[in-house]
C-alpha cells in the first residue's frame, strides 16, 4: 500500500531530513511512527501525502507513483488517502457538517448519497448530533473526531495522523485511538506519528522509529522505546 524506495529529502536550507528511507506498508496495517523532536517523521509523513517531494527516490501510494503525479492527479490521490493532524485543520467558518462534506471529491454523486455519507462516517465518530455546530463551539476532542471524519468520507484506503493525539488530554486521545483502531478494523491502513508512549506500549502495533533521517528501528508488536 505503502512503499518508499531509497527516498532522501533534503530542505533548501541543507537540512536532510530523510537519508535514504526504504519501507513496504501493506494494506491493512496499523504502524506507529516514533522518534526524538527532529528526528524526521513529519517530513517522512509529509512524503506520503505529498506535502513535501523528494529530493531523489520513490514514494509509491496504493499504486501511484508521487514523484510521477501530475498536480491535476492530486485529486486522486486525496481520494486515497486521509490526512489528520495534530491541530485539525477545520476551516472555522464552516459547520461541521459542512467541513466533512467540503472535502469530499464528488465522483457523479447524487445529493442524497452525499448526505448519507457525511452522515455515516459522522455517526461512526460519535457526532451526528452536533452537525450544525462549529470547530469554536467544539472540544478538541470533537474537532479532532470531525477531522477523523473530513479524512475517511472519500473511503481511502490509507490514513495519514502526525501527532493526532498531540493536543488532548488522556482520556480523550484514548478514545480518538479506538476511532482509528475501527477504522483499520475496517480494513484502513493506518500510519501515525505518535510521541505518546503510553498509547504505543497498550495498543500494540508496528513500530518504526526514526532518528536523523534513517529508520532505526521496524517491530511489529514493538514498544515505544523512548524515556519521553
Ligand atoms: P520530526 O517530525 O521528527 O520532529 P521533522 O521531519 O519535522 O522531524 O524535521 C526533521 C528535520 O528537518 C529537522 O532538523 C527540521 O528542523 C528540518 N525541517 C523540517 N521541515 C523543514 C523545512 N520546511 N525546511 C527546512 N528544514 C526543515
Ligand atoms: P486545498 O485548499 O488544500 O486544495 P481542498 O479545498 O481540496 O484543499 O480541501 C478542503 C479541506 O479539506 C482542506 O482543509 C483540506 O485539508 C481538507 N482535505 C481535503 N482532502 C483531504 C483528505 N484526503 N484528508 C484530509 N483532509 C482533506
Amino acid at each position: 500500500m505503502i512503499q518508499m524506495n531509497n527516498v532522501v529529502k533534503k530542505y533548501p536550507n541543507g537540512v536532510v531530513a530523510a537519508n535514504g528511507i526504504s519501507i513496504d506498508i501493506q494494506k491493512g496495517e496499523f504502524v506507529y511512527v516514533v522518534g526524538p523532536s527532529g528526528a524526521g517523521k513529519s517530513t517522512f509523513i509529509k512524503l506520503m501525502y505529498r506535502e513535501e517531494k523528494p529530493t531523489s527516490g520513490e514514494v509509491v501510494i496504493a499504486g501511484m507513483d508521487l514523484t510521477k503525479l501530475k498536480n491535476r492527479q492530486v485529486p486522486l490521490l486525496r481520494r486515497q488517502l486521509g490526512v489528520v493532524f495534530q491541530d485539525f485543520k477545520l476551516l472555522p467558518r464552516l459547520n461541521v457538517y459542512e467541513n466533512v462534506a467540503f472535502a469530499l471529491e464528488v465522483i457523479e454523486e447524487n445529493p442524497k448519497d452525499i448526505r448519507k455519507r457525511v452522515m455515516d462516517v459522522l455517526d461512526l465518530v460519535g457526532l451526528k448530533h452536533k452537525v450544525r455546530m462549529f470547530p469554536n463551539e467544539l472540544s478538541g476532542g470533537e474537532q479532532q473526531r470531525v477531522a477523523i471524519a473530513r479524512s475517511i468520507v472519500n473511503m481511502p484506503k490509507v490514513v495519514i495522523a502526525d501527532e493526532p493525539t498531540g493536543n488532548l488530554d488522556p482520556e480523550t486521545s484514548w478514545e480518538i485511538m479506538n476511532i482509528f483502531e475501527e477504522i483499520n478494523t475496517r480494513g484502513t491502513t493506518i500510519v501515525m506519528a505518535t510521541h505518546n508512549r503510553e498509547i504505543v506500549n497498550t495498543i500494540r502495533k508496528r513500530v518504526i522509529a526514526i532518528e536523523g533521517g534513517l529508520i532505526v528501528r521496524d517491530v511489529y508488536g514493538g514498544d515505544y522505546g523512548y524515556e519521553s
